[in-house]
């Protein structure tokens, strides 16, 4: 794929000075470089592909439409629903990422409204991006979209004020094939233009606790994107209606283009582009992270790592496409660039992840390290903390079970009323912070701040290292 020319770069010539022994698969990656950062080709990763097909049956929206309809007539019966005003109302974004998650974004849009009825398939820009008979947009979570589900993390929000004329719960929500299939859950809501706009695939139990006639806000949370009903993987189907009865001719595709035949301006307030070249997160594991449904999902998250240890570094994208450059780096906690590579895009991925491991140099330096990516101008950085131990650690040196972990006030020990022993607790940086003879099993934690500690266990001739965590 790229050219590759045997210079180093400037970051590999600095780390080269600084570390003479410690990085030697550093040497081997800039002998490999391009243009400016080396080429290093990923340990593994690529496109997160998933099946794509109905996310509803025939069936299922003839019984939708006729039971709103039936909820409308109700409602406007009993002067719940105002009356249909001449405005025209614009679509916020229906996905928000829950706070304090520190990702960039948790979706990529994969499905557009299929605007081709004869023969094959046309989105709005005249594409391929959907598949027959589709009549939404799929707003798939990205990466990991079980961890997302699980936790929440994508909040379904109204797109556009208006009463909830319609809610489906109860139905599992962990759908990996159509086979599993069944009744999603939903919410639907009219907007004061007569339009109304559907929420499907919610995860069971997560819908507003509003019930059918109350009036919601422009971006009051709905639900919880997940895989009930119809399909494959957790994400959001958005459909929209321009008026009662929601049919294929009142059906609208809030994108504007050239070959969308529904409506014909955009119903968002605000576009995104057809392709939105998107870092969503960086992050890093302590095993190679595993892609796939439900129980086959295993991030393998990890922040902390100690001396030796291996750190998979990770980059999910939406939108890279081919040709695109990204250049990683992983920064030393005094800024020096300890590695600096790129990697180029092989094809047009809607989804797609790569990830690199490197033992971390056994010296250190300990504390807190990042891990930087640079894509399409943007620069995003995930730090992790490395910690050592201060002096040789013994031979026999194995992890002593310590619990709860992450700790609060105070840690257990396993094994330690067996013999007199002494603990030692360090700062990742090495510090020496805490030295005691306990009683029993069990040491205070009370003085130390939330973060990463060493623990060293001395009993007899062994020593025992291990680490743990205080939690806030
Ligand atoms: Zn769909």
């Amino acid at each position: 794929m790229e050219k590759h020319k045997a210079i180093d770069s400037p970051a590999a010539s600095l780390i080269k000075a600084r570390l003479p022994v410690l990085f030697l698969p550093l040497i081997f990656a800039a002998s490999l470089a391009a243009q400016e950062a080396p080429a290093l080709p990923p340990a593994g990763g690529g496109a997160y592909q998933v099946d794509s097909g109905p996310c509803l049956s025939a069936a299922q929206r003839t019984e939708i439409a006729a039971r709103l309809a039936a909820n409308t007539a109700a409602l406007a019966r009993e002067g719940k629903l105002p009356a249909v005003s001449r405005s025209v109302v614009q679509f916020d974004w229906p996905v928000q990422m829950a706070p304090g998650l520190g990702w960039n974004n948790l979706y990529t849009v994969r499905n557009f409204v299929d605007h081709e009825h004869i023969a094959g398939v046309r989105e709005y820009e005249c594409g391929q991006r959907t598949y027959d008979g589709h009549l939404g947009t799929d707003i798939d979570l990205w990466p990991y979209p079980w961890y997302q589900q699980e936790n929440n993390l994508a909040r379904v929000v109204a797109a556009a004020a208006g009463v909830i004329i319609g809610k489906d719960d109860g139905n599992q929500d962990e759908s990996c094939s159509w086979d599993i299939g069944g009744a999603w859950n939903a919410v639907y809501i009219r907007h004061s233009d007569g339009s109304a706009s559907w929420y499907g695939h919610l995860k069971r139990h997560s819908l507003t606790d509003k019930p059918v006639g109350a009036s919601v806000a422009k971006g009051e949370y709905l639900g919880i994107a997940a895989s009930s009903g119809y399909s494959t993987w957790p994400h959001l189907h958005f459909e929209a209606y321009r008026a009662e009865p929601f049919v294929h001719d009142n059906l609208i595709d809030p994108y504007w283009g050239e070959c969308n035949f529904s409506n014909f301006e955009s119903w968002w307030a605000d576009q995104q582009p057809y392709r939105q070249p998107t870092v969503n997160a960086v992050l890093t594991h302590n095993a190679p992270p595993e892609i796939g449904c439900v129980q086959e999902e295993n991030p393998h998250f990890s922040d902390y790592f100690t001396s030796g240890d291996m750190v998979y570094a990770a980059v999910y994208f939406r939108d890279q496409l081919q040709g695109m450059v990204t250049t990683l780096r992983i920064v030393m906690p005094n800024g020096a660039i300890w590695n600096e590579w790129a990697h180029v895009s092989p094809e047009d991925y809607v989804s797609s992840w790569w990830y690199w491991g490197m033992g971390l140099p056994a010296g250190g330096p300990f504390g807190t390290w990042s891990f930087e990516v640079t894509f399409n101008n943007e620069t995003h950085a995930h730090a992790f903390e490395y910690a050592g131990l201060v002096g040789a650690v013994s031979a026999e040196a194995y992890p002593v079970a310590v619990f709860p972990n992450p700790a609060r006030e105070t840690l257990s020990i396993q094994g330690l009323a067996a013999q007199p022993a002494l603990v030692e607790i360090y700062s990742p940086a090495g510090q020496l912070l805490l030295r005691q003879e306990p009683e029993g099993e069990s040491i205070s934690l009370s003085g130390l701040s939330p973060g990463l500690y060493l623990l060293k266990v001395m009993a007899g001739e062994a020593v025992y290292t291990s680490r743990f965590v205080k939690a806030d």
